[in-house]
């Protein structure tokens, strides 16, 4: 057995395998299906380009010119936007599959106007070169903006570099030296094999790293965030409120606790019904995360009842804060079914510095709120005095 057919079988095999793993994801553990189907997808349009193009040295054989040239070339160059595509699907990006299709479209008809064989062999390399660099520069971005908020730059850009490397690559081919014209010709296909062994092995790879990625990224976002609202839920409430006294300490920079709990919410069910009592919480969520600062950390703390952490700030901004969440949530109507309906709440403060520990101040933050409710609702209090401990009062 040549080095060709051993090099041949590689691909079969690599081919076979990505293909393989792409289906028993997608459609057997029904893991990203529609970006898996993409990606199964870009490895057999990809291993026929190379089958392919290997005819070009045998241009007599049973595969016409045309399929060894422009069919081939444009095969190769569907299997990025394929991975671009899933990709977006992927993380959920704003697809650019139509856009990016018709400038593949008309790359295909540039294809078309050349003359097929080894004399436009330059007009080929530039052609290919450019729209895989345009493509693959695409994908690393795509990939870039989906992981950046979430695991920072850095790790961002680690996800996307093989995709900017081999974009890097496709541009890069440009200033080098020029294709030998008769290389094709002269029948030595084992630079088009290893091209593809290498590019299929960086591509998959990357792809698998992405698509855990990915999955990471749900599962953190279902452990740490209330199904109905959307915001942090009380487990990683708690776990940010543990962090947030422990630099208080470090620091001593003291920061605010405030509890809302929604009033009479039993009745807003009882006359919404509870589709319109799950609208409700969704719009409170929505009102009080607009009037929340950037720093501030909002959860659904459990119920009808949220909870609110302002780091660095006074009892006096905390309270200052908690009344300007009451007005707006008291004026911002709300509608459910063409029935208006208000929404008050009562709010509890504590500051960080009057609780001698994390249990203490959760305790202050309650009995505040239990204060707002027996002055009749719809009102922000601090911890009544009478409850303050002797060391702090
Ligand atoms: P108060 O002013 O004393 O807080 O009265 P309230 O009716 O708001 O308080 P109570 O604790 O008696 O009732 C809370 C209600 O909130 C009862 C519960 O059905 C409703 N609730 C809690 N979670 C949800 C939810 O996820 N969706 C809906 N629709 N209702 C919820
Ligand atoms: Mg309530
Ligand atoms: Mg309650």
């Amino acid at each position: 057995m040549g080095v060709h057919d051993t090099l041949l079988a590689v691909i079969g095999l690599l081919a076979g395998s990505f293909v393989g793993l792409w289906l028993f994801l997608g459609q057997a553990l029904r893991v990203a299906s529609a970006a898996s189907g993409r990606f199964a997808a870009a490895n057999l349009v990809l291993v026929a380009s190379v089958v392919l193009t290997l005819q070009r040295s045998a241009l007599a054989g049973p595969v016409p010119a045309l399929a060894a040239w422009p069919v081939a070339d444009v095969l190769g160059l569907s299997a990025f936007w394929l991975a671009r595509g899933g990709v977006q699907a992927l993380f959920k990006r704003p697809s650019t599959a139509r856009r990016d299709a018709l400038g593949l479209g008309l790359v295909a008809l540039v294809y078309a106007g050349l003359p097929v064989g080894a004399g436009s062999v330059m007009a080929y390399f530039w052609l290919y070169s450019c729209t895989a660099a345009w493509l693959l520069s695409g994908l690393a971005a795509d990939l870039w903006r989906a992981t950046q908020r979430e695991f920072g730059p850095r790790m961002a850009w680690a996800l996307a570099s093989p995709f900017a490397l081999a974009a890097l690559v496709m541009a890069g081919r440009l200033l080098g030296p020029s294709p030998d014209p008769h290389a094709g010709a002269a029948g030595d296909p084992s630079g088009t094999l290893w091209a593809f062994v290498v590019l299929a092995l960086l591509l998959n790879g990357s792809l698998v790293v992405g698509v855990l990625t990915r999955l990471l990224l749900v599962l953190r976002h279902r452990a740490e965030r209330d199904h109905l609202t959307q915001l942090y839920n009380r487990r990683q409430f708690d776990h940010l409120l543990a962090q947030e006294w422990a630099r208080a300490e470090r620091q001593g920079v003291g920061f605010c606790l405030l509890l809302l709990d929604l009033d009479h919410f039993k009745r807003v069910n009882d006359e919404l019904g509870h589709a319109g009592g799950d609208a409700a919480l969704r719009h409170a969520a929505g009102v009080l995360q607009a009037g929340c600062r950037g720093v501030d950390t909002l959860a659904r703390h459990g119920g009808e009842e949220f909870a609110l952490l302002l780091p660095a700030t006074p009892m006096a901004g905390g309270l200052e804060l908690a009344e300007r969440l009451r007005q707006r949530l008291s004026s911002a109507g709300f509608v459910h079914g063409g029935r208006p309906c208000t929404l008050t709440a009562s709010l509890g403060v504590a500051h960080s510095t009057e609780a001698t520990d994390l249990e203490a101040l959760c305790r202050q933050a309650d009995q505040a709120l239990y204060a707002a409710k027996a002055a009749g609702r719809n009102c922000v209090r601090p911890l009544p005095e009478a409850l303050k401990p002797p060391a702090a009062s």
